[in-house]
């Protein structure tokens, strides 16, 4: 089980400091893969950093020129260019005259076939693009690139060099597990950016959505293990024969919310692109969820 957290006490637009370097303010964007909404995070005093300014949200634009009255944005960082992630960079920026630091503009793929996407901000167009283990500066914080593919392909998260923190985004998420939606989404590479995190060694874990992971080792050996388990469950249903992508969610995730189901599947569309890549699937030429796979012998 992972030992997911969830408990937290916030108000709509209120600034609240969680930790020394650490301010956070709520956008009002509940759902079912926001959680309560967008956490955004200002780091720093003085001359800040504000890392993933949020969904298009007057009421939270004025929140956060609130919250930074006085003092200076020099610095915004974008983990991804999710909907409810990047849209407010732009605004906050012409505000602020602060620099927007984060991964490559969306690539021109098509939207998946079943039509899940949180949603992507195709304004969205960084300054500068971070390689991995770039830094940008304040007086009194550093923040550190680290690259992590997996739920998008631009996915980034920022670690806060003097507290030992990293901000992970959408990529490891206290509050439940990320959605993987291929093609943009890719599970192989989801893996290897787990493993990153894991070997940071981070003291305290800061997703977009929900509270913070304290302790983030015991978190992520079970989040790992819950997508290694998923796997296995997948290729147990294959075992007993060919299967599509629709019955495998219902044989693999019972009990599912149903506003969740395109999500399920496109995890399940992950999984199996990943089994096929290590040669362990094939799958047939048929597109979407009519696409039928069978275990390779
Ligand atoms: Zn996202």
């Amino acid at each position: 089980m992972i030992p997911f957290v969830r408990q937290m006490a916030f108000e709509y637009g209120r600034v609240d400091q969680v930790s020394p370097r650490i301010r956070r303010v709520i956008a009002r964007n509940p759902g079912p893969f926001t959680f309560h909404g967008t956490g955004t995070y200002i780091v720093g005093s003085g001359e800040v950093a504000v890392v993933d300014p949020g969904p298009m949200l007057t009421e939270h634009l004025e929140a956060l020129k609130a919250a930074v009255a006085g003092e200076t944005v020099t610095t915004i960082v974008i983990t991804h260019d999710h909907a409810d992630h990047a849209p407010l960079a732009a605004a906050l920026a012409s505000h602020t005259g602060a620099s927007i630091f984060g991964g490559e503009p969306h690539p021109d793929r098509q939207a998946p076939p079943n039509g899940v996407e949180e949603g992507v901000d195709r304004a969205y167009r960084p300054d500068r693009v971070l390689a991995d283990g770039e830094r940008v500066e304040g007086p009194d914080w550093t923040l550190r690139a680290l690259r992590t593919p997996g739920h998008t392909s631009n996915h980034v998260c920022f670690s806060l060099e003097e507290e030992h923190a990293l901000f992970t985004g959408d990529h490891v998420m206290g509050w439940s597990t990320t959605v993987i939606t291929p093609p943009d989404g890719d599970m192989t590479q989801y893996y290897a950016s787990l493993g990153k995190v894991m070997a940071g060694d981070f003291r305290t874990l800061w997703p977009t959505h929900g509270p913070p992971v304290t302790d983030p080792e015991p978190f992520l050996n079970a989040y790992l293990n819950h997508r290694l388990r998923r796997e296995e469950a997948i290729l147990g249903v294959l075992a007993r024969g060919p299967s599509t992508i629709e019955s495998l969610v219902s044989e693999v995730y019972v009990g599912l919310d149903a506003r969740l189901k395109n999500a399920a599947a496109s995890s399940v569309l992950a999984h199996l692109l990943h089994l096929v890549r290590k040669g362990e699937v094939v799958g047939d030429g048929r597109p979407g969820l009519e696409r039928v796979f069978v275990l390779k012998d």
